[in-house]
């Protein structure tokens, strides 16, 4: 089959299209045809290696997709084939002590499609089938890829860990990449007030489009200060900032007192400075998240579903392609996902 896949790791140039062995299906796993994957920062953090991960060269990158199930393996009998699947990239081994508990994301185990494990940029994937959710209807292929892993984990973090409540305001650290983006459309949809940053007015402009109710420069503006202007002193409710280092500070400087600061990520280093004193002082709570469980996905597949939220895809490229759209996100161009299509 073709598939954008990596023989080592390293830059763009390690990134190769081409023949690759099909996977097969196991037991309670179903090969997906796929028709559409999406790309995300981990596929960088694959490429360039990540510590304490051994990959099985010829490695298949891409952690997001949708398709259509083209074989099931021994036991997966939920599923049949031609089913229009989206799939939870999260794969957690089902019976651990966390797992138990359905806190699938905490699984000792836990990794990603694409990952430790062959991906999504290719004709073909093999998953375990509690992982294929239902496509929602009025998606297209690309639009299909382009939520699971960014949706979900903005969904687990406002829902399930920061209990966001309507007329809550929420500030979104960045926006134009698939987490913000997702974040800021699920946070309208459950009525709350939603404030972006961003370094470009092109994408502040876009924001507003979406539905953001205000939008801060952080190139020019110390975005804490306008938070605070905007306000009227007081501050936003929540703060989601996968930033990291280059925001933190302002983040927790930009909370309401009893305020709760969201992480899934840190784009610009895990070692920011840090105000322990408001912290305290203020009564903050920090969240940190990854991804989410089979649970979530299926609630938040029901939003898309119902069209109470649409994925902003940036940019299609064809599978043979995979390095140039590799190329446009870590230049950090895109204004949503960049998406693959498969033919
Ligand atoms: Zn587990």
């Amino acid at each position: 089959m073709k598939a954008a896949f990596l023989r080592a790791h390293g830059g763009l140039d390690k990134v190769e299209y081409g023949d690759v062995p099909a996977p097969v299906a196991g037991p309670g796993q179903v090969r997906v045809r796929v028709r559409a994957a999406a790309l995300n920062h981990l596929d960088i953090f694959v490429r360039n290696g990540i510590p304490g991960i051994s990959l099985a060269f010829p490695h298949v990158m891409g952690a997001d997709g949708a398709g259509t199930v083209e074989s099931l393996g021994p036991g997966a009998t939920r599923l049949k084939e031609g089913d229009e699947v989206v799939l939870n990239p999260g794969i957690s081994c089902g019976a651990c002590e966390f797992c138990l508990r359905g806190e699938h994301s905490l699984c000792v185990t836990f990794h990603l499609i694409g990952e430790h494990v062959a991906g999504t940029f290719a004709e073909l994937v093999v998953v375990p089938a509690v992982n294929a959710g239902p496509k929602p209807k009025g998606l297209s292929w690309e639009e299909a890829a382009a939520f699971p892993l960014t949706f979900l984990t903005a969904w687990r973090m406002l829902v399930t860990k920061a209990r966001v409540k309507p007329g809550e305001s929420l500030l979104v650290i960045g926006i134009g990449g698939g987490v913000s983006l997702a974040a800021l459309q699920i946070a309208k949809a459950l009525g709350l007030v939603v404030g972006v940053t961003s370094g470009s007015a092109e994408k502040l402009a876009r924001a507003r489009e979406l539905g953001a109710d205000f939008g801060i420069d952080h190139a020019t503006a110390d975005f804490s200060r306008e938070v605070r202007l905007i306000t009227g002193k007081r501050g936003v409710d929540i703060v989601l900032d996968s930033v990291g280092k280059a925001t933190w500070k302002r983040s927790i400087a930009s909370l309401a007192r009893g305020g709760r600061l969201l992480t899934c990520g840190a784009t610009t280093g895990p070692d920011p400075e840090e105000d322990v004193a408001r912290i305290f002082w203020n009564q903050l709570t920090v969240y940190g998240s990854t991804m989410g469980t089979h649970a979530e996905f299926a609630d938040m597949l029901r939003m898309v579903a119902a069209g109470r939220v649409r994925p902003v895809v940036d940019k299609v490229f064809p599978l043979s392609a995979a390095r140039e759209a590799l190329r446009r996100l870590e230049e950090a161009r895109q204004f949503g996902k960049i998406v693959l299509a498969v033919d």
